[in-house]
């Protein structure tokens, strides 16, 4: 009898029951066009979209009408950039941001790149993951126009400090984007004392519906302008044009609302089961390292390396649970994470890392089963691999001369 236990919460998460019952009334009989002013129908769909943006304004410190509805945090960060990039290009067109960014950031600043739009400095990070705000302040030129750093890694949980870059932002004047997707709704957030003007986030992280999520665009001190990416009906102040998703909007708002209650107690819940799978991990078994910070990091999140067994060989061991790997399959071949890569994790060491995703779902019961599962299979891969024998024999294999004789 095979059981699925999901820890793969950075990835995607269930939708809360409480969402999906705040959602449903506006699939059938609440049906109306938001944009619809002259009649019932739209006012009720207005006053529910507004009510989802007051509960997303509160969980970040945010007014309403700073919010901006997109169709996830991959789009929030295309509009943020290059409506940016776009709109301030007399300004300048130098983009700071960081080398562990996700792809919806990189790959955004390549094709900007590409387009001979802007430059970019990707800045590097520490061996936690970290990246320093004196090379915020140092990579800044007069030509910069924006700063672009995510709050929470999805890889490996490490949390930036947007505090501190935010302030730098301020005081040089220059615009502060976020990609707080995995952080808001699991850490606090406030957009004032963050000193952030945009930020980027998504509803199927925190237990809300896919394909919906915002963008934060600050209205005041500074207001922040950006061109649009798509036209059409001037919907959202002009800056997303296009018939509002008003089941999406309203999971997004109750999810918020939800995540704001219950984001003290979830936390410390989901902290603890987190510590119990690794401590349970690490104790049982030598040669498993933390990648990441060991202490700013989300709460769910769980990644570890596992010397001397074979990557393809333990995920294979351990497919009825649902984690991620360091690895990214690439058509042919398995390229270590970048995000691995740029802590200065060697490849071996990458291709064995496994992400444990914790979430409002997660039982005890099931850390305990993930655990035990984990311990056996690494043992059992060990069992057969002649390095980590060798290893515990004491020899020295990064010095060892396999040519001898
Ligand atoms: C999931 C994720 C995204 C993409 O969000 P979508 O809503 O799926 O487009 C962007 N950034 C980070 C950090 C993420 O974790």
């Amino acid at each position: 009898m095979t059981r699925l236990v999901y820890m793969d919460n950075h990835a995607t998460t269930p939708v809360d029951p409480r969402v999906l019952e705040a959602m449903l009334p506006y699939f059938t009989e609440k049906f109306g066009n938001a944009a619809s002013r002259n009649h019932a129908f739209g006012w009720e769909a207005e006053a529910a979209v507004d009510r989802a943006r007051e509960q997303i304004a509160k969980l970040i410190n945010a007014k309403a009408k700073e919010i901006i509805f997109t169709s996830g945090a991959t789009e929030s960060d295309n509009l943020a950039l290059k409506g940016v990039v776009e709109f301030y290009k007399e300004k300048g067109n130098h983009i700071i941001t960081v080398a562990t960014e996700h792809k919806a950031i990189l790959d955004t600043c390549k094709a900007l790149e590409r387009k001979g739009l802007v430059t970019v400095t990707y800045l590097p990070i520490d061996e936690c993951g970290v990246v320093n705000p004196d090379d915020v302040r140092k990579a800044i030129t007069d030509k910069t126009i924006l700063i672009s750093i995510m709050q929470a890694n999805n890889e490996i949980g490490t949390i930036q400090p947007l505090h501190e870059i935010g302030k730098i932002a301020k005081e040089k004047g220059i615009l502060f984007h976020s990609d707080a997707t995995q952080g808001v709704g699991k850490l606090p957030v406030d957009v004032e004392a963050m000193g952030i003007d945009l930020m980027s986030f998504s509803a199927h992280k925190i237990y809300g519906p896919k394909g919906i999520g915002g963008l934060y665009v600050r209205a005041r001190n500074p207001r922040v302008r950006l061109a649009a990416q798509m036209d059409g009906g001037g919907h959202e102040r002009g800056m997303r044009s296009g018939t509002l998703n008003v089941t999406g909007i309203v999971g997004l708002g109750k999810a918020c609302e939800l995540a704001g209650e219950l984001l003290e107690s979830e936390s410390e819940r989901i902290l603890r089961m987190r510590e119990r799978l690794r401590q349970k991990i690490t104790s049982a078994l030598d040669e498993v390292y933390l990648n990441g910070h060991p202490m700013q990091r989300l709460p769910g999140n769980l990644n570890l390396s596992f010397a001397f067994v074979e990557g393809e060989s333990l995920l294979m061991g351990l497919k009825d649970i649902a984690v991620s790997s360091g690895s990214a399959c690439t058509s042919a071949t398995l390229e270590p994470s970048y995000v691995l890569r740029a802590l200065g994790v060697g490849d071996d060491l990458a291709h064995t890392s496994i992400r444990f995703g914790l979430g409002r779902f997660n039982t005890d019961e099931e850390v305990d089963y993930v655990a035990e599962r984990v311990i056996r299979e690494v043992t059992r891969l060990r069992e057969m691999s002649p390095l980590y024998e060798m290893a515990k024999e004491g020899v020295d294999l990064k010095n060892f001369n396999w040519a001898r004789d």
